[in-house]
């Protein structure tokens, strides 16, 4: 079975992903441009079962638009926020794509959030 491990930048904390994912989500929305300093964020989700956390790890929860949580691991020292539980899908895990630097899962499945995309962004999903 395919592994692949995503880690903070500092390497303190890491993530060992089993399988292959569930799906890859880019979310163009102003939480996720923010929490990344980037145009957009791109989630790889996966079955909690099938993701172990290593190393020390700090949380911020904050609410999504349908009332629920999602709760953001990231590390003390650096900052990566390298995974997320969303209180919508209690059996799913998503993990930053970026950490997984060139061990990366694939290209999105799916855009969520259309409607906050930077003109600019153009991303080729390969829907499955
Ligand atoms: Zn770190
Ligand atoms: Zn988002």
């Amino acid at each position: 079975m395919t592994t692949r491990t995503a880690r903070c930048v500092c390497g303190a904390l890491s993530v060992t992903a089993e399988g292959e994912p569930l799906k890859v989500s880019a979310c163009h929305c102003h939480a996720c441009q923010r929490r990344t300093g980037s145009a957009f964020s791109v989630a790889v989700f996966y079955d909690r079962d099938r993701v172990t956390m290593t190393g020390p790890s700090q949380t911020f929860t904050r609410p999504g638009d349908s009332g629920q949580t999602v709760a953001f691991h990231f590390c003390p020292t650096c900052g990566t926020s390298i995974l997320w539980y969303p209180q919508f899908r209690p059996q799913w895990v998503g993990v930053a794509i970026g950490c997984f630097a060139d061990d990366s899962p694939g290209a999105p499945t799916q855009a969520v959030y259309e409607q906050f995309r930077h003109d600019w962004v153009t991303l080729a999903i390969q829907p499955r």
